[in-house]
């Protein structure tokens, strides 16, 4: 039936690239359209001086997403790179106390919890035993599922955790972990991650616990050599074994609709036909100016109410000779935790107290930067929307990377940096057209998770559908490729909740 059916998809982003293989295998003719010059959007590299920086991602979480993803088309991700577990999995370090460093060994782990509050080993297990049951009830029944059918979330296993898991969802992360855990160290450990949601934990459902047993019992795990790039390059290299074609430094200006059905795409002023368009773009891009506003699913007034992740300050620094007072993955927490979710969530203000991500992945890649030297990745999470005065500007990194090399101990930071490239939210506008200059999408607050994201189909146009972290099951690498997985579902009819096991043809 797919015989000469043509899909277009708009961006080479994970989602992009993990559809376009699925359907190349499930017989389409794939064709992807990309603005900029090559694939990976957020997962993208920069290479430079002999220094080589991810731009993006840089935590590996949820490994058996992408090994069943690329089970799918009878490999493994072994086909493609090859993962090194972290030991450490991170430091973290405080502006109130001394770091601490997570093991990836759970045991030691357990052993610092209760080294810093008495009892919090204990409730280790606990917390973790409930984030495993979370992510594996997530993993079954929700992740996968494309929610056409109501019923598909009722079934014996999930009505049995139905309270706990409704508590889970209804009660914010912060007052869940602080109601367990006194101390603020241990808090901050075990709240982070609602960071790679786009969401504050004061803001965010406890169910998101589930994202702690990824970094404490499954581990920390890195692409080497090469990093997250690798994964952009495995997405790529699957679909284009699959035949699928890839048009780069291709703008789509706009989505073809005739008598309520997509016919295709204009690229660059020139039109493109096709039975079905994917969009993997910016989802309120797609939406507010790539469609006439009779065909909007999504238009302005709904994007109104919503609240988008945060934006970011980028820095991608070379640095001469060793740093060894840094792990390979490094988290730098300020005291005054819940007044910098405000900053970036509430008050819109550049947190003056900023905590923030440094990755050395030169601890563990030699590829990545010229011997001797290292190749630091520091990401400040910051409010969406535009940055300040150049001058300022300057100041803010500059006091960024005082307080990197003052929590930490190094000396002369600065002054051995050789290389310096900065990256404001303007860059997450030009370069991915992002809603609100927002680095990751839309939050996953409350009323925009799991089935209450924005639905991978149009409402209004047959054949148009949408893929990504800005649709469900929602932000992160492994997510996108899990939504590429529950759009085949919906376009091959089928409402199964759990993970695909086979691409059938369709
Ligand atoms: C700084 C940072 C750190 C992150 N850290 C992590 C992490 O550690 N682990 C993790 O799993 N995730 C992380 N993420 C999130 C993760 O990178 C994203 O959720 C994921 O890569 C988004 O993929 P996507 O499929 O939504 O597409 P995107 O990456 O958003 O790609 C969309 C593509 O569409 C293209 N496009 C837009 N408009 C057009 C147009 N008009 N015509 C043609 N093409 C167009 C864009 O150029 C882009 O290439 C991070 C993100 C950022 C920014």
């Amino acid at each position: 039936m797919t015989k000469n059916k043509k899909v277009v998809i708009i961006g080479a982003g994970a989602g992009g690239m993990a559809s376009a293989a699925i359907l190349a295998k499930a017989g389409y003719d794939v064709e992807v359209y990309e603005k900029n010059s090559g694939p990976g959007g957020r997962m993208d590299v920069l290479k430079k001086d002999g220094f080589t920086f991810d731009t993006g991602p840089s935590w590996y979480l949820m490994k058996d997403v992408f090994e069943d993803f690329f089970k799918l088309f009878g490999k493994s991700t072994k086909d493609y790179y090859k993962l090194t577990r972290l030991h450490p999995a991170y430091k973290v370090f405080y502006d109130y106390r001394d770091s601490i460093t997570i093991e990836g060994n759970y045991k030691k782990n357990k052993k610092i919890f209760e080294s810093i509050e008495s009892g919090s080993g204990k409730e280790l297990d606990e917390y973790l035993s409930l984030a495993q049951k979370s992510y594996s009830l997530a993993l079954k029944y929700f992740l996968y599922n494309p929610y056409t059918r109501v019923i598909s979330v009722f079934n014996k296993e999930v009505i049995k955790s139905a309270s706990k898991f409704f508590s889970l969802f209804v009660s914010n992360l912060h007052r869940y972990i602080s109601i367990r855990f006194k101390s603020l160290a241990l808090q901050q450990i075990l709240e982070y991650p609602s960071v790679f949601l786009g969401a504050s934990p004061f803001n965010t459902p406890s169910l998101y616990q589930l994202m702690s047993y990824l970094d404490f019992k499954e581990g920390v795990f890195y692409p080497s050599e090469g990093g997250m790039y690798e994964v952009t390059k495995s997405l790529y290299q699957v679909g284009l074994e699959q035949g699928v074609k890839y048009h780069f430094s291709s703008d789509v200006n706009k989505i073809l609709v005739e008598d309520g059905r997509t016919k295709g795409i204009v690229v660059n002023g020139k039109e493109i036909c096709s039975d079905i368009v994917i969009s993997n773009a910016d989802l309120h891009f797609t939406e507010t100016k790539l469609l006439e506003d009779e065909y909007q699913t999504y238009p302005e007034k709904y994007w109104q109410k919503k609240k988008p992740g945060p934006s970011g300050l980028l820095l991608y620094l070379g640095v001469k000779g060793k740093l060894l007072e840094l792990e390979h993955h490094n988290l730098f927490f300020t005291e005054k935790w819940q007044e910098n979710f405000n900053d970036i969530y509430k008050a819109g203000k550049w947190p003056k107290s900023a905590s923030m991500y440094v990755s050395r992945t030169s601890a563990t890649d030699k590829t990545v930067s010229p011997k001797g030297n290292e190749a630091l990745f520091v990401l400040v999470p910051l409010p969406a929307k535009e940055s300040i005065p150049n001058k300022d500007l300057e100041k803010y990194v500059d006091n960024c990377i005082d307080n990197i090399a003052n929590q930490a101990g190094i000396k002369d930071l600065k002054d051995r940096i050789v290389l310096k490239e900065v990256r404001t939210p303007e860059f997450f506008k030009e370069q991915f057209n992002s809603w609100q200059y927002t680095a990751l999408g839309l939050s996953h607050t409350f009323k925009q998770s799991a089935f209450l994201r924005p639905k991978l189909k149009s409402k209004k146009v047959k054949n148009l559908y949408y893929v990504g972290a800005g649709t469900q099951p929602g932000i992160g690498v492994p997510m996108c490729v899990i939504s590429a997985q529950v759009l085949y579902k919906i376009i091959a009819n089928d409402s199964s909740p759990s993970p695909l096991k086979k691409i059938r043809e369709l």
